[in-house]
């Protein structure tokens, strides 16, 4: 084969093929799923999957391409995700994963599908307002005080409505 008959390779294109790839794709921080050329460094350099065999960001992203929706929103791997950006940072293709998993929580959670540790800690900040039950201490109280700050945490009634109102009614998110 001469060097002219040499022919140009097509370009590879990464548009995700499954109607729940799409979906991901149109989920706020989901935009960047098509990018991703499965090769596996996002794994390689991730915290998570070197603490546990169940977590594989590569392996989560080729499900959500490959369109397994049931499989990935009732399981808990995408919430695994502690969005530290190490497998960002090293990705070839700028795949925002963390946001990505982000987006499918996003869906899962509105279907139902929160794992109960994490509805769990929901609960908490429903009923109080504070993430940690015991988080306000008295250290806590004297430093607001000595800062001229309110130590009376009324509130956190406000603050709760407002939690509710914005993820939990479906109503106006303002
Ligand atoms: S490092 Fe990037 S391109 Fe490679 S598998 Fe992970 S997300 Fe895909
Ligand atoms: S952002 Fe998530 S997937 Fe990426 S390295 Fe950190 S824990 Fe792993």
């Amino acid at each position: 084969m001469t060097k002219n008959e040499v022919k140009e390779k097509p370009a590879v294109s990464h548009t995700p093929s499954s109607d729940f790839a799409k979906e991901v794709e149109q989920e706020y921080g989901g935009e960047g799923i098509m990018k991703c050329i499965q090769c596996g460094m996002c794994t390689a350099s991730c915290m998570v999957a070197s603490m546990t065999d169940r977590y594989r960001p590569r392996q989560l992203i080729q499900k959500i391409l490959l369109g397994k929706r049931e499989e990935v929103l009732t399981s808990d791997l995408p919430w695994l995700c502690m969005t530290c950006r190490l497998c960002e940072e090293r990705c070839q293709e700028d795949v925002n994963l963390s946001e990505i998993f982000h987006a499918v929580r996003e869906i899962a959670a509105r279907e139902g599908h929160i794992p109960k540790v994490f509805q769990s800690t929901v609960d908490q900040v429903l009923e109080d307002g504070w993430l940690l039950k015991d988080a306000y201490s008295d250290f806590i109280e004297e430093d607001r005080e000595d800062l001229g700050l309110d130590t009376d945490l009324n509130w956190n009634d406000e603050f709760v409505k407002k939690v509710k109102k914005r993820y939990f009614s479906g109503g106006n998110k303002k």
